[in-house]
């Protein structure tokens, strides 16, 4: 019977916790289940069991308060994983923790609940629980339930262990967190297949899909990762349908990823039709009931042998993985930003089908240049899908000289006379048109003419957004809206104009240049609920709007069948970014919104504007040329030492107070270059040096590939430590983002 267990708590603290198992609880402990915690004063954890054992620790113990499982709820296997994020993305298990489990299943003091007043009881309460769903009442009768936190909860109604009582209730369905009232999504209701109907069959592969198809099985028998480098519209979902269908008939299990954006209403239709109820969908735009219940439902006896989902649905429970498919690989939001774990879900599902056992496919356009590398180096297989599919031909791509077009007074706005006359030549044709413009907003900058003013957020180094719908003007940094000043605060001048062009203005003038157009805007600002962004997309389809504006959100996964033209309306914003990817990430963006026009029936057309119309970014898009992008994005990284060639660890420095900041990374910078050498670079000033009223400092470490993580890891955290010790860098923060 084992006396002590090393849990996991969902904060940012680097080791596991030791807390002693009641002797009433040692029977029925295992690891992987949730136990409660006492943490501090007065706080508790929902918190996992990762190691049983007798060896008394050097320090007195608190006990375990509640064994909340009968059976574990995170799989051995599960843990791996956890362990090798936290390793590699430099984060705390705690971090892995909270992003890798539902909100409903880590109960914490802080968790606010709400009663559920639809509900209605089988049986009545017990006595405990009872207390707890009287607390929640609303005050009058008249008023709303506004929630509580547990900890308020505990207080009111004196209960001395409250977790498993509410634990209880929302399994009950009579009371829920709050953070689900947040969201708007309703499960609807589908016609399904009875699960033991047999499979309908796909379509038919074409010539070309099937070679790729038996390429890939080939690929398979030596290497466990291939990648699949198909054009856009080559047809790359029918051959995963098939190789989804070929791992159910052999009893696996088979996880389905894609980036956040493609995962829409029109692709999960289509799955679902072949694979009825065999199929899952966890989205982090469910609410988080929704998937608690997929979660349970996959360490239940019948878990779905498919599941659909984004970047957190690898860290759900699998017992017999036996394919990984990741679509849209080389898209950047399978890296996690903010918070910690900064991983990247390509890379983990991948580390994932190793410890499994499972065979692994990324699909793409436009591959990664690691992925890419990868598969040129013989790591990865390689299978090329070359054809459109229908025998389409890739759209032509015409170039047009903004700057050139300026000196001769042609534009209007942001238009070139070229993309405008392709446009009206659309609309008479009654086809349809998607522009492209990666920046949401009315205008980026607002500026008074009489002294070049311009408004700057209070909280961070970055100019404000103006936002006409809203009558605001918001910082995308940090979210806070400020008024719309009807003079310069500077000169007290009246004339301010806005400056640069964001999805909003653009609509507003081209509704202005061809009134009888009927025109939609897809951008964060439009989309803010799932179902406005599924009734902007239906609309599209249905043919009930002409042209669709959109940032990067139309760049991809969306399938049109009148689209005869794409307008690129400023190339320059994506070359001009400060960052080793940015040309990378050009090409992907324009290569895939380009692959927008021409579907079913005939080539399309693409008018891409730009002042730089030298660069060799852009000719390569107007060529399709991916290897030349690949050739010489590759040379660069390794002459300047970035991935594939090694491992970059950026190290973020931030304090409320410059000074601080300005010194403190100068000595952990020396710091590190005692341990790590020529390998460390900088301090830095980034280009957005404050947000949120922290100052920011940066610092470099290049690493060789053939470092293991986990040793720079415990040296980082030692220095780290170390420098956080000094007097008056107590209260700065430092974290990492890997690659
Ligand atoms: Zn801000
Ligand atoms: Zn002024």
């Amino acid at each position: 019977m084992p006396k002590y267990a090393d849990v996991i708590v969902p904060l940012p603290l680097q080791e596991a916790f030791t807390y002693a198992v009641p002797p009433e609880c040692q029977p029925k402990i295992q690891v992987g289940q949730r136990v409660i915690v006492p943490f501090g004063i007065r706080k508790f954890y929902t918190a996992i069991v990762l190691r049983l054992h007798d060896d008394t620790p050097p320090y007195p113990t608190k006990p375990i308060s509640e064994v909340l499982d009968t059976e574990p709820i995170v799989l051995q296997k599960q843990l791996q994983l956890w362990k090798w994020v936290s390793d590699y993305y430099l984060c705390s298990m705690g971090d892995v923790f909270k992003a890798a489990l539902p909100s409903g299943l880590k109960l914490e003091s802080e968790s606010t609940i709400l009663p559920n007043q639809d509900w209605q009881a089988d049986a009545p309460l017990k006595p405990s629980e009872e207390k707890v769903w009287q607390a929640l009442q609303p005050k009058t009768k008249r008023s709303k339930a506004t929630g509580q936190t547990l900890a308020n909860l505990q207080k009111a109604t004196g209960l001395k262990n409250i977790l498993p009582i509410v634990k209880g209730l929302l399994e009950k369905g009579a009371v829920q967190m709050k953070e689900e009232l947040r969201r708007t999504h309703k499960p609807k209701a589908t016609a399904q297949a009875d699960e033991q109907s047999p499979l309908k069959a796909a379509e038919v592969l074409t010539e070309a899909q099937q070679e790729a198809m038996d390429s890939i099985t080939e690929q398979w028998q030596e290497k466990d990762v291939c990648l699949l480098h198909g054009v856009t519209s080559s047809g790359k979902t029918e051959i995963y349908i098939h190789l989804m269908q070929q791992a159910l008939a052999e009893g696996k299990q088979v996880l389905f990823m894609l980036p956040e954006i493609v995962l829409t209403a029109q692709l999960t239709e289509r799955l679902r039709r072949v694979f009825g109820t065999r199929l899952g969908v966890y989205h982090s735009r469910y609410p988080d009931k929704a998937r608690v219940e997929l979660y349970q439902k996959m360490l239940s006896e019948k878990p779905y042998d498919i599941v659909v989902g984004v970047r957190s649905s690898l860290f759900l429970p699998f017992h017999r993985l036996g394919l990984i498919i990741i679509d849209e690989e080389h898209e950047t939001s399978f890296k996690q930003q903010e918070p910690a774990p900064r991983y990247h879900a390509r890379n983990a599902a991948l580390v994932l089908a190793r410890q499994s056992g499972a065979k692994a496919l990324l699909g793409s356009a436009t591959p990664s240049l690691e992925s890419y590398h990868n598969a040129l180096s013989g790591k990865y297989g390689l299978v090329t899908l070359k054809t459109r599919y229908a025998g389409l031909s890739l759209p032509d791509i015409e170039v047009v000289d903004v700057g050139e077009m300026q000196r001769k007074k042609l534009m209007s706005g942001i238009f070139s006379p070229q993309l405008l006359a392709h446009i009206r030549k659309a609309l008479e044709q009654h086809q349809q048109v998607i522009l492209f413009q990666n920046r949401r907003g009315y205008a980026p900058v607002l500026e008074c003419k009489a002294c070049g003013w311009t408004p700057r957020c209070q909280k961070c180094d970055v100019s404000l957004t103006v936002h006409r719908g809203y009558r605001q003007m918001v910082c995308h940094y940090c979210g806070t809206a400020y008024d719309i000043p009807s003079a310069c605060p500077n000169c007290e001048g009246r004339d301010l104009s806005s400056r640069g062009y964001g999805t909003e203005r653009i609509e507003e003038q081209l509704q202005a240049l061809l009134p009888k157009a009927r025109i939609a805007r897809m951008d964060l600002d439009t989309t803010r609920s799932r179902q406005n962004y599924e009734q902007i997309l239906h609309d599209f389809e249905e043919g009930r709007t002409d042209i669709l504006i959109g940032t990067q959100m139309v760049t991809k996964g969306l399938d049109f069948d009148r689209v005869s033209l794409v307008g690129i309306l400023s190339a320059d914003s994506m070359l001009a970014q400060p960052d080793f990817r940015s040309y990378e990430r050009a090409f992907q963006l324009m290569e895939q919104v380009a692959g927008r026009a021409g579907r079913k029936g005939s080539a399309g057309h693409v008018v891409l504007q730009t002042r730089d119309a030298g660069n060799g970014i852009v000719g390569m898009v107007v060529r399709h040329d991916y290897e030349g992008m690949y050739a010489e994005q590759t040379e660069e990284r390794e002459l300047f030492r970035y991935p594939p060639f090694c491992r970059v660890i950026f190290i973020y420095l931030k304090h409320r107070d410059e000074k601080v900041v300005e010194s403190l990374s100068t000595d952990f910078a020396s710091l590190l270059r005692q341990v790590f050498g020529e390998r460390v670079l900088g301090p830095d000033t980034p280009p957005v040096s404050r947000v949120q009223m922290m100052h920011i400092r940066k610092l470099i470490l290049k690493m060789e590939l053939s470092a293991p993580m986990s040793a720079v890891r415990e040296r980082l955290n030692t220095l780290q430590e170390q420098i956080l010790n000094m007097p008056g860098y107590r209260s700065a923060q430092i974290y990492y983002d890997i690659d």
